[in-house]
């Protein structure tokens, strides 16, 4: 006898599709709110792989991943049961902001209460009646507004158990990110659900190699916990493992023009763009500090001394990650495939 799932009282019955509307606090108009839930359980017995999004309501790249994923023929014939839940701050996403009506961050909030703030509020919630029923789960996110990601995977990874779903994963780079708190993932490791972070793109955009690499990202780790069958064809790359990546910041106010790419391969001294005054006056360039490879940068050329600019994660030789990152691109770079149907499954 398998074991009853139960979400919001309503009760997924093995073999079943169905799209759940979770009831939320109203908006202050009194309009009802909810955040749909895809459970999809399969026939068979497995592990419950919850993939959530938007958690930061202006971080969407997660909602069109979540589209695609749960359309996917394979997935019907999945062990176990995926929950996959496109937005996660419904309240942020109507206003196309990161936090809820109250200011909080969501993902700063958790494991929450039930007598707290309303972010506290919703991450109790969300804890009790999602996270607790899963037994690995993808949290999937963008870089902050005007900033872009180079598509990343981040955990914590002295559990061996998270570093192999990292690993399966295929992202080209893998962070190994200390816990934060008040992050779900922080919540969810505590309860001992191994945790992945994926990070790709812009917030408010989407970014067609962060997607692709989202659905393909999320399936092969369904195919490493045994929910759907392992491919036999070889690995194209190793995903190589940052263990060091920080900020370069703006050395002064002013107009930044930028030269380098996300996912580029500098050396230390290289130019990485320049900031000077609104007249052209004043120009300073602003210098790799160390050999690595952009894993972040800012698109907003309006920049204030220390805002964040160019995130680089060092290596010593670039070689292997160089690789990886570029292997990813040209594996799901629309322009470099034949067909660019967005509904076409990658596996
Ligand atoms: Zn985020």
């Amino acid at each position: 006898m398998r074991e009853q799932l139960l979400i919001a009282g309503k009760e997924i019955k093995p073999g079943t599709h169905e799209i759940i509307d979770f009831p939320l606090p109203p908006l202050s108009t009194h309009s009802d709110l909810h955040m749909p839930i895809h459970v999809i359980r399969g026939k068979h017995s497995g592990p419950c792989l919850l993939v959530c999004a938007a958690l930061h309501g202006d971080e969407i790249n997660g909602i069109e991943i979540i589209r695609r994923l749960v359309g996917l023929k394979t997935i019907a014939q999945l062990r176990g049961t995926l929950i996959a839940i496109p937005i996660v701050n419904v309240y942020g996403f109507i206003h196309m902001s990161r936090y809820l009506p109250d200011r909080r961050d969501l993902n700063r909030s958790f494991p929450g209460s039930e007598k707290g703030s309303l972010a506290a509020r919703l991450a109790n919630l969300f804890m009790q009646e999602i996270v607790s029923k899963a037994t690995h789960g993808i949290d999937l996110h963008t870089a902050a507004v005007h900033r872009d990601n180079f598509p990343q995977i981040r955990g914590n990874l002295d559990r061996g158990v998270t570093l192999k779903l990292a690993e399966a994963f295929r992202a080209p780079l893998i962070i190994d990110a200390p816990l934060r708190p008040g992050t779900v993932r922080e919540a969810a490791v505590e309860l001992g659900i191994p945790w992945l972070v994926y990070e790709a793109g812009e917030a408010l955009r989407f970014d067609e190699v962060s997607i692709r690499g989202g659905v393909r990202g999320i399936v092969n780790v369904m195919r490493e916990i045994g929910m759907l069958n392992k491919l036999k064809s070889k690995a194209t790359f190793s995903p190589r493992i940052v263990k060091s990546n920080f900020w370069i910041r703006a050395p002064q106010s002013g107009i930044l023009r930028l030269t380098v790419k996300l996912g580029a391969c500098v050396n230390k001294d290289d130019t990485l763009g320049y900031v000077a005054d609104p007249y052209g006056g004043n120009q300073t360039r602003i210098s790799a500090p160390n050999t690595g490879i952009i894993i972040g940068r800012t698109n907003l050329p309006l920049v204030h001394e220390g805002d964040a600019l160019v995130h680089l994660a060092r290596f010593q030789n670039t070689g292997f990650a160089s690789e990886a990152v570029d292997m990813f691109q040209s594996e799901l770079d629309p322009a470099e495939m034949e067909s660019i149907s967005g509904s076409t499954p990658i596996t």
